[in-house]
């Protein structure tokens, strides 16, 4: 079966998405201050092979070249992460004005072009000032937070009218602050919970800000899913896989849409009260416009007495022999149906978009081109099945690929490649990937229906 993008209707908005540290690179240029993952990438042994994203893809230099290429890819919308350390290097009170000016000029320039930029407000970059105050384990981060949410949006919400508060909560608190291994490296249960507790009051708050300040603007807040099943269906595992389902689908998301914390199915997580205050339960709550999903694998769940807290195990792809990326994610498509189906029963959420989906794979350039026809196919079955949730009745009006071009990967460094556009990170040469022309070949350029200042578009790459 072929699919065609007009079966998604004219508004479903198509596009891919990035993030400041994975791309932007000028780490310490004009005026941007030191976030936690500068600190943590330039910590020998933290990152495979010592890498960091000081340079990354220089998107910060390259934004005209890189977003011309997302324009001849027939990409309308585009979504990026700003760098909080970059418009103000402590965290909080003073703006750092070149750094406010670049954000400027990105966003015109994706305007000009007729490409709609979707602007994630943290992607994980905390200023490294903050986490010296505790970071996210202190709860004054709330107000810098609010702080830096309100100034973006009276800066940049006349020309931004997509905004996502954060992106993935149970990622960088959970990696952040639980397991160390991503930015800023702390570990421990209360960490975690407190971390925890005011992302989640930090992403309530910074909704209610973007309606206050700015309306009529489309907002939303991303989550990372996985769509989980149990290894067997003994008793065990189907009680295994609920508490895994519970953390890493719903731990973040039914506060916010008024169903408090889900409790009674996690019991450990019960510890997070200690941080709660008066008044809290009601302040987690926040309406959106569209709540962002980011789909990529399957996860099957095995109980396990050995593992504290949870007494559940994930079984890897590698561990099952399956199909899988170069992150060792199963692929298998039809998680984006089912992703979409549970999360469609909430009845708060008013509509979904796919703010991530994506794969990693070992891309080589032969002859001048990149033949990643996994790529394509992955691409293509996710859509496929997106269309299918669709279809039945799924209120997804959006997909975002990740990502534009190969970027750093957190702690895996530049190894896994997600682009459709290969980057040699020695030379920043450009090359676009089979998929890349896939991608373009399914949008086709009919449907661009933005004016285009077609002058601004640099055309080599
Ligand atoms: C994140 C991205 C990351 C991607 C692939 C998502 O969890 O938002 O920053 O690069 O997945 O791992």
């Amino acid at each position: 079966m072929s699919i065609t993008r007009e079966a998604f209707g004219s508004d479903f908005a198509w596009g891919v998405s990035t993030a400041a540290y994975q791309i932007e690179g000028a780490h310490c240029t004009n005026g941007k201050g030191p976030s936690i993952w500068d600190v943590f990438a330039n910590t020998k042994g933290k990152i495979v092979n010592n890498h960091n994203g000081n340079i990354s893809c220089n998107f910060y230099d390259n934004y005209c070249r890189d977003l011309s290429l997302a324009y001849h890819l027939n990409i309308q919308n585009f979504r990026l992460s700003l760098s909080w350390s970059r418009i103000f290097p402590k965290g909080t009170g003073k703006v750092n004005r070149d750094g406010v000016d670049y954000y400027n000029r990105v966003i015109d320039f994706c305007n000009e072009i007729g490409i709609v930029p979707w602007i994630t407000l943290y992607h994980w970059d905390l200023p490294n000032e903050l986490e010296v105050k505790g970071g996210w384990t202190n709860r004054d981060i709330v107000n810098w937070f609010n702080e830096y949410v309100a100034f973006c949006i009276k800066t940049l919400g006349d020309r931004v009218t997509n905004w996502m508060v954060l992106n993935e909560p149970m990622v960088f608190t959970g990696a952040g602050y639980f397991l160390g291994i991503h930015a800023p490296g702390k570990k421990g249960l209360n960490n975690f919970l407190a971390a925890a507790h005011h992302a989640a009051l930090a992403q309530a708050s910074g909704l209610r800000i973007i309606k206050s300040e700015a309306p009529k603007c489309n907002a939303g807040t991303t989550f990372s899913t996985s769509y989980i099943e149990p290894f067997s269906q003994s008793e065990n595992d189907i009680g295994a896989a609920f508490k895994v389902d519970a953390l890493l689908n719903r731990f973040f998301l039914e506060p916010l849409l008024g169903l408090g914390y889900p409790l009674k199915d996690l019991k450990f997580l019960q510890r997070i009260e200690q941080f709660i205050k008066p008044n809290d339960e009601a302040d987690l709550i926040a309406g959106s416009d569209f709540i962002g999903l980011q789909i990529y694998t399957r996860e099957i769940v095995k109980y396990s007495p050995y593992i504290p807290l949870i007494n559940a195990k994930i079984i890897k792809a590698d561990q099952r022999n399956v199909d899988r990326t170069v992150m060792n994610w199963e692929v298998y498509p039809e998680s984006m149906y089912h992703m979409l189906k549970k999360f469609s029963r909430y009845n708060a959420i008013k509509e979904i978009i796919v703010t991530e989906n994506g794969a990693a794979f070992p891309d080589e350039i032969l002859d001048g081109k990149v033949e990643d026809i996994k790529r394509t196919n992955y691409l293509r079955e996710n859509i496929k099945q997106l269309l299918r949730a669709k279809n039945e009745g799924v209120n997804v009006n959006g997909y975002f690929v990740w990502t534009l071009m190969d970027n750093f990967e957190w702690q895996e460094g530049y190894t896994p490649r997600f682009g459709l556009v290969h980057v040699d990170f020695a030379t920043h040469k450009r090359t676009i990937k089979s998929s890349g022309y896939w991608y373009q070949k399914f949008l086709t350029d009919s449907a661009r229906d933005i004016p285009v200042h077609r002058s601004k578009i640099v055309t080599t790459i």
